[in-house]
């Protein structure tokens, strides 16, 4: 019989039934420096090379992350310096797949220095223990960044600011490239927030969905989230609104309200296979958060918009002078460009009311409102200014285009029908424009125009005057 455990190994080395009896149950044994390899069934099927156990330097075995520790580990038990080792580490596959190993190593026999000759190694393998603690590392950062987005919808009432707090948040989760939030109005979707694009590759942008058989279209109307991770050979008419860097994969979540499609999410990646059911879990929970933002958002531009109508004629109001107004103002200052005023008012009007009744002249109002709007430009703003005064701003309007534009209302007006057989009053109008500077007010503006209106209404009405200095 032999007398010492590395004659034992010996035997063992030599014994198939031996080799398969120690395999089988994840130990490897190795006798150094002899290079006397036994390998476990799981080390085996990995394909190791046996010799490159103890000298992984170059084994591609050996998850190119996880070689200093396996190194260190080999280090220690091969100095001597302790009695056994443990550590865990990706192996792989020969298709690079990894699999989670716990090693433990062990000398079994020892030299008169103290330094093994004989190791015993046991693998385990952990891939699903790892996995699952990968999971609850994953769950805790999904619970963390809602935590934080809850914070930061609660803090902001701004759209604009909602939408990009969430969006930033759910990136720490995941790392896509780009997002767009989009709104539904049943036939065009239309991007009002987004991540990661520059404002004039998206503001505004539309999409049509109706009739359409593309990811969005099918998101929409399933109410379902897509993923399409290979968008440039299967999402058909899918728009590129960067052609420098194409999206390769996409995915949508419908925006979904009281069980009504308002919009999209889509998230774009320029990796090609990026998306994965994780992340579609993830992101329509967001997706929930961002359709109550876009809702909100909905129904307070609603409010908004009902606050700046006159409930008479529909046009804009006072306040809507003081907001929209203003920034059409702001804008003329900033862009060094003149801003035309025109002050519309009716001429006789209190008689039109004393002979043929009030009702009869809110009529007069409607009609002059609703012709006045459908001959001016979109960018124009027309505002009832007071009982029947409006106050018309030109953008990019020179005094003498301002006037063309007066003379041209003051003539059409009179022809305009109110009822089938009357028609409307003439009117009065009041010119200015002006290049605003930092010291100029709209309300001045205004009140230049409203001067010219009193010197048109002295002058005998029906006329437009436009306004002069005083010399
Ligand atoms: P002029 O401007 O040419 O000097 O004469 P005017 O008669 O139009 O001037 P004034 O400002 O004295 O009268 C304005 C009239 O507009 C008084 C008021 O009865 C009428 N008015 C104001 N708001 C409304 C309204 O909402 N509906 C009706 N029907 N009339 C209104
Ligand atoms: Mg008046
Ligand atoms: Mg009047």
């Amino acid at each position: 019989m032999p007398s010492s455990l590395s004659s034992i190994i010996s035997s063992i080395f030599s014994e198939e039934k031996a080799r398969a009896l120690v395999g089988e149950n994840g130990f490897s044994i190795v006798d150094y420096p002899g290079w006397r390899v036994l390998l476990s069934e799981r080390m085996a099927a990995l394909g190791i090379d046996p010799n490159s156990l103890l000298n992984p330097l170059e084994a591609n075995w050996l998850h190119d992350e996880d070689r200093q520790g396996y190194l260190a580990q080999l280090d220690k038990i091969l100095r001597g310096e302790t009695e056994r080792t443990q550590g865990h580490y990706r192996f792989l596959r020969l298709n690079n797949e990894a699999l989670w190993l716990s090693i433990s190593m062990r000398p079994l026999e020892l030299d008169p220095f103290g330094k093994p000759t004989i190791l015993g190694i046991h693998d385990e393998d952990i891939s699903s223990l790892h996995a699952a603690q990968e999971e609850i590392r994953e769950r805790l950062i999904e619970i963390d960044s809602l935590k934080d987005l809850l914070f930061a919808i609660n803090k902001s009432l701004d759209f604009d600011d909602t939408i990009h707090r969430i969006i930033a948040h759910l990136h720490k989760v995941i790392p896509f490239d780009r997002a767009t939030v989009q709104s539904y109005d049943g036939a065009t979707l239309t991007v009002i927030g987004s991540y990661g694009y520059s404002p004039e590759h998206v503001s505004d942008l539309k999409f049509p969905v109706k009739g359409m058989d593309n990811p969005s279209a099918r998101a929409i109307s399933s109410r379902r989230p897509i993923i399409c991770n290979d968008v440039i050979n299967s999402f058909k008419g899918f728009v590129q609104v960067d052609i420098v860097n194409p999206v390769r994969s996409w995915l949508g979540i419908p925006l979904v309200y009281e069980g009504m499609a308002i919009g999209l999410f889509s998230l774009d990646s320029f990796v090609p296979g990026f998306y994965t059911d994780r992340h579609t879990r993830i992101a329509s929970n967001v997706a929930e958060h961002i359709s109550i933002a876009v809702e909100h958002s909905r129904q307070h531009s609603l409010v908004k918009e009902e606050a700046r109508t006159d409930g008479l004629t529909g046009v804009a109001n006072r306040y809507g002078l003081e907001t929209i107004g203003q920034e059409i103002f702001l804008k003329a200052l900033r862009n060094d460009s003149p801003l035309g005023i025109l002050m519309v008012d009716i001429d006789f009007f209190k008689d039109v009311n004393d002979k043929k009744g009030h009702g009869f002249g809110d009529k007069v109002l409607i009609s002059l409102a609703q012709a006045i709007s459908q001959s001016l430009r979109v960018k124009d703003y027309l505002v009832r200014f007071g009982g029947e005064e409006f106050v018309i701003l030109l953008p990019e309007t020179s005094p003498r285009e301002a006037l063309v534009v007066a003379e041209r209302l003051r003539e059409l007006i009179p022809r305009i029908n109110v009822d089938d057989k009357e028609t409307c009053p003439t009117i009065s109008i009041g010119v200015f424009s002006g290049v605003p500077s930092p010291q100029d007010s709209l309300h001045e503006f205004i009140h230049r125009a409203d001067l010219a209106l009193y010197e048109a209404k002295a002058a005998g009405r029906n006329r437009c005057r436009v306004w002069r200095p005083k010399a």
